[in-house]
C-alpha cells in the first residue's frame, strides 16, 4: 500500500516537473518570436554598439549635468543601465539599477528643457562571460529548445552534492588596512596580536604561545565587521577567504559537512590566511531536536569544531566569525580554544562620525563650506554603513536637482530624512491654519525651554510634517553622553514638557499632540525614582536590585506617586520659565509660522530679543 502510494507520489512529482519545463519552453518561444514592435532607430543602433558604451563608466551626477547643460545628445535607458552619447561623440554608461525612478525623473526634467533624445533599450549588458556571447549568436528558434535543456543541466549540476552556488565566495588579497577602518578602536586594538601571529606563525610557536584560533566580531548591522575582517588580512598581508554561514546549509544531507572540510582544506593550502564566516549564526544553533534539518545543523557545527580543534600552533589559520549578537551562537562554538575571543564593535562616537562624514564626502563632488561636526552631532546612533548611505543619498538628491555639487543642505536634508523618516516636503499643506498655529506654539515651547535650560545643541525647529510627527525640535549633544546628572535629566523632562506647557499658556488648552512627550517624560521620571535613586521618598534605592520573584511584590504605587510629583514639580518650573520668556515664545512661534523650519541660531535671537523686551 505504502509502496503504491510512494510510486504514485513520484509519478506526480515527475509529471509536474515535465509540465513546468514545457510551460517554460512555450513561454520562451513566444517571447522570442513576439512580433517586432516598431522601435526607435537610434535604440537599435545603440544596442548594436553597446560594447563601445560599456567601455567607460560614469555616475548619475555626471549624467545629470550633461542632461542639464545639453551636452548629452542621446540617452538609451534599460532597467539596469543608461547608455549616453554626448555632443563631442563621447560614449559612456551609467549604472542605474536601484535608481531607475530617479534616473527617469532626471531625464524627464531634461526632456522638458528640450534636452537629449531619450529612448528605451531592450536589455543591454556589459560584455560579460562567454556564455552570453555564445547565446547571442544562436538563432532564437534554437534557443527556445536549448533553454529548457540548459535548465535541466543546471538543475542536475546544483543537485550534485558538494557543488552548487556559494560553496566559496572568494579567496582574495584585500588591500584594506586598519587605517581604513574608522571607529571600532577597541576592536582594532584587540586584533593586533592576530595580525602579528599571521605575519609570523612560527615565532608564536617558538615562544610556546598558544595562537588564537577563532574570533567573533560582534556588532550591529552596518558596523563594519566585514571591513575589519578584511583589514586583518590586509594588514597581515595574507589571503582572505570569505563566506557566509548560510552557505553551509543545504537541502541535501552531508553537503554542509563536506563544504566545511573543503573550506579548511583550501585554508590549509593558503595558510597563513584569514577565514571569514559572515553571519556565523546562520550555521544554525545546535539543538536537541531530532528533525533532519536540526541534526544536519549539529553535524555542520561539529565538523567546524573538529577543524578548529585540529589546528596546529603553526597552522597560521585564523577564523573570524561575524554576528549581530553572540547570544545567538551555539555555546560550544565560543568555548575555550575555539571562538574564545569576542570583539565588540560599538557604534561610532561623535568624533568618529565626523571622520566618517569627511571620508565619504571625499568620494563625491562637494561645494561650499561643509560642517562635518554638525552632521556628526545629528547622526547620533547611526552605524558607519548608514552614514555612507546618507552621503550617497545626498549625492543622488543633488543629481536629481541638477545641482553641480553636493552641499551641506543636501547632506542635512538626507540625514534628517534618515533620522525622522519621511520627506519634509510632503503633506504640510494639508494642515488647517489653527492646527498649524498650535504646532508652532508647541515646538516653540520645546525649543525655548531646551535653550533656556541648556539641553544639548538645538539644530533645528520645524513645523513640517514628517512621517507621523507633526513637528520636530531636533536637539543633539556635542559630546557622547555616558552619564546624566539629576539636573540634566530634570532639564530634559522640562524640555519635553515645554510643548504642552506652551500650548496651555498661549492657547489656554492642551491637545493630543503631547502624547509622545508625556510617554517619554513618564518613563524618565519613573526610572529616576526606581533606578537612579533620585526620588525623595524612595531615596537611593533601585527596584532592579530586587530578586526576580519579588519584583511583582514591589509596591509600584509608591514609585508612580513619586514620579508624578516629580513631573508636577518640573512642570511648575517650566511654566514659570515660559511665562518669563513669553515674548521669545511668541517671536519664535511667528518665525515658525513664516519659515516653517528655523535653525538653532534663531532660537538664540528670540531669547536675546526677550531680554531687550523685559529690560524695556
Ligand atoms: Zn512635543
Amino acid at each position: 500500500m505504502i509502496d503504491a502510494l510512494l510510486k504514485h507520489k513520484k509519478r506526480i512529482v515527475r509529471g509536474s516537473i515535465a509540465v513546468a519545463l514545457l510551460a517554460f519552453a512555450v513561454l520562451a518561444w513566444f517571447t522570442l518570436h513576439a512580433p517586432e514592435r516598431a522601435r526607435h532607430p537610434q535604440a537599435v543602433a545603440m544596442e548594436a554598439e553597446s560594447p563601445s558604451y560599456f567601455a567607460v563608466e560614469r555616475d548619475l551626477t555626471t549624467l545629470a549635468q550633461h542632461v542639464q547643460s545639453g551636452a548629452a545628445t542621446a540617452v538609451g535607458l534599460s532597467t539596469d543601465y543608461a547608455l549616453v552619447r554626448t555632443q563631442d561623440g563621447t560614449r559612456y554608461y551609467v549604472r542605474i539599477d536601484a535608481q531607475l525612478g530617479l534616473a527617469t525623473e532626471l531625464l524627464k526634467a531634461g526632456l522638458a528643457a528640450g534636452g537629449p533624445d531619450i529612448f528605451a533599450l531592450e536589455s543591454v549588458q556589459p560584455p560579460g562571460p562567454p556564455l552570453s556571447a555564445f547565446a547571442r549568436k544562436l538563432d532564437p528558434a534554437w534557443l527556445s529548445l536549448l533553454l529548457p535543456l540548459l535548465l535541466i543541466g543546471l538543475l542536475l549540476y546544483t543537485m550534485h552534492p558538494g557543488r552548487g552556488p556559494g560553496a566559496f565566495r572568494a579567496v582574495s588579497r584585500p588591500s584594506t588596512r586598519f587605517s581604513d577602518v574608522i571607529g571600532v578602536e577597541e576592536a582594532k586594538e584587540a586584533l593586533q596580536d592576530i595580525v602579528a601571529y599571521l605575519r609570523n606563525p612560527a615565532k608564536f610557536a617558538e615562544l610556546g604561545a598558544k595562537p588564537p584560533r577563532g574570533v567573533i566580531l560582534e556588532g550591529h548591522f552596518g558596523c563594519g565587521k566585514t571591513l575589519l575582517a578584511r583589514a586583518v588580512a590586509g594588514d597581515a598581508g595574507v589571503p582572505f577567504i570569505a563566506l557566509s554561514g548560510s552557505d553551509f546549509s543545504d537541502m541535501f544531507l552531508g553537503v554542509g559537512v563536506r563544504r566545511v572540510k573543503k573550506l579548511f582544506a583550501a585554508a590549509r593550502a593558503q595558510a597563513p590566511c584569514v577565514v571569514f564566516i559572515d553571519e556565523i549564526d546562520g550555521l544554525g544553533k545546535r539543538s536537541g531536536g531530532a528533525s533532519a534539518g536540526e541534526t544536519e545543523n549539529n553535524r555542520i557545527i561539529n565538523a567546524l569544531l573538529v577543524e578548529l580543534d585540529g589546528f596546529a600552533p603553526t597552522s597560521g589559520i585564523v577564523v573570524l566569525g561575524a554576528t549581530n549578537n553572540v547570544h545567538n551562537l551555539d555555546p560550544a562554538l565560543i568555548r575555550a580554544g575555539r571562538f574564545d575571543r569576542i570583539c565588540n564593535l560599538g557604534l561610532p562616537d561623535v568624533d568618529e562620525r565626523e571622520r566618517l562624514f569627511e571620508l565619504h564626502s571625499r568620494s563625491v563632488r562637494t561645494a561650499g563650506p561643509l560642517n562635518f561636526r554638525q552632521l556628526a552631532r545629528v547622526a547620533s546612533g547611526l552605524p558607519p554603513a548608514t552614514i555612507a548611505n546618507v552621503v550617497n543619498a545626498a549625492a543622488l538628491m543633488a543629481a536629481k536637482e541638477g545641482a553641480p555639487a553636493v552641499t551641506q543642505t543636501h547632506l542635512q536634508r538626507m540625514l534628517e530624512q534618515q533620522l525622522m523618516g519621511g520627506s519634509s516636503d510632503a503633506g504640510h499643506s494639508a494642515l488647517d491654519p489653527r492646527e498649524r498655529n498650535r504646532i508652532a506654539v508647541h515646538e516653540a515651547g520645546h525649543a525655548i525651554v531646551a535653550r533656556a535650560l541648556g539641553v544639548g545643541v538645538i539644530e533645528k525647529v520645524s513645523i513640517l510634517k514628517r512621517g507621523r510627527a507633526l513637528g520636530a525640535t531636533l536637539v543633539t549633544n556635542d559630546q557622547e553622553i555616558h552619564l546624566q546628572s539629576q539636573a540634566e535629566m530634570r532639564a530634559r523632562i522640562g524640555m519635553l514638557l515645554g510643548g504642552r506647557v506652551a500650548e496651555l499658556l498661549v492657547l489656554k488648552d492642551v491637545s493630543t499632540g503631547a502624547a509622545n512627550d508625556l510617554e517619554r517624560v513618564s518613563n524618565m521620571a519613573y526610572r529616576m525614582v526606581t533606578e537612579f535613586g533620585f526620588g525623595k521618598q524612595l531615596g537611593p534605592f533601585s527596584y532592579a536590585g530586587l530578586p526576580e520573584r519579588d519584583r511583582s511584590l514591589a509596591n509600584c504605587q509608591e514609585a508612580i506617586t513619586e514620579a508624578r510629583e516629580l513631573i508636577r514639580e518640573i512642570e511648575g518650573e517650566c511654566t514659570a520659565l515660559l511665562r518669563a520668556k513669553r515674548p521669545a515664545l511668541d517671536l519664535l512661534t511667528a518665525r515658525l509660522l513664516e519659515h516653517e523650519t528655523v535653525d538653532g541660531a534663531v532660537v538664540d535671537v528670540c531669547l536675546a530679543a526677550n531680554e531687550l523686551a523685559v529690560a524695556a
